[in-house]
């Protein structure tokens, strides 16, 4: 059985798009990741509700993921009633996979830098390893200005040089890797639908079939 950390990447996927698929597959690739499990959010606590369904949302992921021997998509937390938080998530996977096997919550650069503000954002770091992509709108050379400073501290702490070390425990370091700049977000998508714009070549052509269909976001 592989020992390669499992990278997970949460988000509310409202809709997915090549943003959040180069993510994964860039940092599968440079992590040398077993695989990477998309975790889409059911009511997620930080930020106001989903334009659609987490069943859409769900269902539109793994449109996304198919084909792809390294993505699998885990629908625990749109199963979930109430709130979600990342933390125990990362928990009931641990639980799941044992104490010794490398957990690894994929970040882009704006969830990074927000992410004292998430549920017990300390513990995450007994739990899994913390990656964060590069974004667009977020660059490196600015974050101590958007950083509060217990997250700095811990950055500061726990940064680790080479990627290939999250091999090597099974949580608790954080690693910065460059990826592709795309400056696309679910927000983009959303208002291109709206003003009657097309989105394609921003997202997959099976996901933005999938919208058409059901009409979303439309309003
Ligand atoms: P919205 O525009 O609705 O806020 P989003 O496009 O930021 O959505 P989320 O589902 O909130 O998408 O993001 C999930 C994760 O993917 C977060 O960690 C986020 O930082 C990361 N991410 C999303 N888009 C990109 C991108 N273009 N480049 C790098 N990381 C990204």
């Amino acid at each position: 059985m592989s020992t390669a950390p499992i990278g997970i990447l949460g988000g509310t996927f409202d809709p997915i798009h090549f943003g959040h698929l180069r993510l994964a597959q860039e940092l599968a690739e440079k992590l040398k990741l077993d695989h990477v499990r998309f975790i889409p959010s059911g009511t997620p606590p930080h930020r106001g509700a989903p334009r659609v369904s987490a069943a859409d949302r769900l269902a539109m992921v793994g449109l996304a993921v198919e084909g792809n021997v390294l993505f699998t998509v885990d629908d625990r937390e749109t199963k979930r009633a109430g709130p979600g938080y990342m933390v125990d998530t990362l928990a009931e996977l641990r639980a799941e996979v044992g104490a010794n096997r490398p957990l690894a919550l994929l970040l882009g650069a704006d969830a990074f830098l927000e992410l004292a503000t998430w549920s017990r954002w300390h513990e995450l770091f007994n739990l899994a390893h913390i990656v964060v992509a590069h974004r667009p709108g977020f660059p490196v050379g600015a974050w101590h200005n958007r950083m509060p400073q217990p997250l700095a501290r811990e950055y500061a702490s726990r940064t680790m040089q080479q990627p290939f070390a999250a091999h090597l425990a099974p949580a608790g370091g954080v690693v910065v890797i460059a990826i592709a700049a795309l400056d696309i977000s679910a927000t983009m998508i959303r208002d291109c639908i709206r003003s009657r714009a097309s989105p394609r070549y921003l997202l997959p052509d099976s996901v933005l079939d999938y919208i058409q269909a059901r009409r979303l976001y439309v309003q």
